[in-house]
């Protein structure tokens, strides 16, 4: 089984969480930011302020689609540390290096599979 000590899971298991409340409290705020989710600044747009609206509007769409892959790979890996899968590579099941980990903790490939897959 996975030999990963437990306290290092828990500080893992807190940064993931911790990171999670922030990617949900980041999410909120760009859907507020955005302008085109803003009525009032949406009906008084004049002329000119449409391609400003539009603009932001994509930004923050961009953004909160990074936001939600951050938040589902957060998910994912807490999920994992519950049913102690955690730290173990989906590709070739070997252990994920704790440096690694650290690291990124929401990293699903040991180091040599992500270098195989992103070739
Ligand atoms: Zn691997």
């Amino acid at each position: 089984m996975l030999d990963l000590p437990q306290k290092t899971l828990q500080t893992i298991r807190k940064y993931l969480l911790r990171q999670k409340s922030e990617v949900e409290k980041n999410l909120k705020e760009v859907v507020e930011d955005d302008p085109a989710t803003t009525p009032a600044l949406a009906e008084s747009s004049e002329p000119g302020t449409d391609s400003w609206v539009a603009d932001a509007h994509n930004r923050a769409l961009v953004f909160r689609d990074q936001l939600k892959k951050r938040g589902d790979s957060i998910k994912k890996a807490l999920g994992k540390i519950r049913k102690g899968t955690y730290g173990k590579c989906e590709r070739c099941g070997q252990r994920i290096e704790l440096s690694r980990l650290l690291a990124m903790p929401t990293a699903q490939y040991c180091l040599s599979c992500s270098k195989k897959f992103s070739k």
